[in-house]
């Protein structure tokens, strides 16, 4: 099964992000059940989980890496600290509108206007604000989840429901996690988030922070001779960067994987940091990755100008040269580049 393989990377953080944004800013919880335990880190009984975050409501949600946070108030108006989410593989939130827990929902399936907002899509989510149910992201199975709501008009958890949240007004919001790798924290107001969520303390700049630039890269790499594919995959290098984005990157870059990362010079890393920046932009802006696998699964398209240049294209010609796109394991992962394109 190829999605498998796939794991949400940056952009589509960021768009799991925006679209908890536009959906929750400003929600009331009333209401958390945990229906696996294990999906909470911390508190380490889910219950205080559940108990924390009753009452709260979510001031805006932020990214670091691919952590997820919501800033979180209490009903005085004071910081209750603060939910941390990492989707790892297959987690995936499932927003489901009070009016759409009725009993019989059958209008959906002839009503277009209700048919376009269950389709897993940041415009979707732009240009219908009022939908009943939406998948707030689409990457991994849990997709078939979601389509198993919509095809028996059922609102019921199914067997990878994970944490449920309510709002004050009855609305839903789910978590779905067919892997089950995926993490949520409570940290409480006083404790540095760090303590808590360790994997943060680790993470170096992001990728569009003025701290993420060529003297960073340089200091950081200096004398290195680790291949520089591996060193971009380092997450206390730049912060969220996977494997389609480092390939793609070097590509652009006109990197070669292997090249030890302290022979680069400034011009050479300020093209690779430019490089990144670009596309990680250009897939946010088009809501998150649209490699192949994505939109076989899912049906969203939202290419970065087109198509991956060299992710996933052993075998095929170079889309600048026309050279075989070369594949090996690097560092443990599968890495793609163009031996003409990238010296
Ligand atoms: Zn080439």
């Amino acid at each position: 099964m190829r999605w498998l393989q796939t794991v949400p990377e940056l952009p589509e953080v960021e768009t799991v992000r925006r679209g908890l944004e536009r959906q929750t800013q400003g929600m009331n919880i009333a209401r958390v059940e945990v229906r696996r335990a294990r999906a909470v880190a911390f508190p380490p009984d889910p219950s205080l989980f559940c108990l924390a975050l009753s009452g709260c409501c979510i001031v805006r949600w932020r990214r670091r890496g691919k952590y997820l946070l919501a800033d979180l108030r209490d009903q005085d108006g004071q910081s209750a600290g603060c939910w941390g989410v990492h989707l790892r593989m297959t987690g995936q939130f499932l927003w489901i509108a009070a009016s759409a827990q009725m009993p019989t929902q059958a209008a959906d399936k002839q009503d277009p206007a209700a048919q376009r907002a269950t389709q897993p899509r940041e415009r979707d989510m732009e240009q219908a604000p009022s939908q009943e149910r939406l998948v707030l992201n689409t990457v991994g199975a849990a997709e078939a989840e979601a389509q198993q709501y919509r095809q028996v008009q059922s609102t019921e958890p199914g067997p990878h429901t994970r944490v449920r949240f309510w709002s004050s007004g009855g609305d839903e919001l789910r978590f779905i996690d067919t892997r089950s790798f995926a993490q949520m924290w409570w940290v409480p107001a006083n404790r540095p988030i760090e303590q808590v969520i360790t994997g943060l303390a680790r993470l170096g700049p992001e990728p569009f922070d003025p701290a993420f630039n060529a003297a960073h890269l340089q200091q950081r790499l200096r004398g290195s001779s680790r291949a520089i594919k591996s060193a971009l995959l380092d997450q206390s290098l730049v912060a969220g960067v996977g494997n389609i984005y480092a390939d793609e990157s070097l590509f652009a870059a006109g990197i070669n994987p292997h090249t030890p990362a302290g022979r680069l010079n400034t011009q050479a890393l300020e093209r690779l940091r430019a490089a990144l920046v670009e596309i990680l932009q250009a897939s946010i802006g088009a809501g998150g990755t649209t490699f192949s696998d994505f939109r076989d699964l899912t049906g969203t398209n939202g290419n970065y100008g087109g198509e991956a240049s060299v992710y996933r294209r052993s075998g095929q010609p170079c889309r600048r040269c026309g050279a075989p796109i070369l594949r090996d394991r690097l560092g443990g992962r599968s890495t793609h580049w163009c031996s003409q394109c990238q010296r």
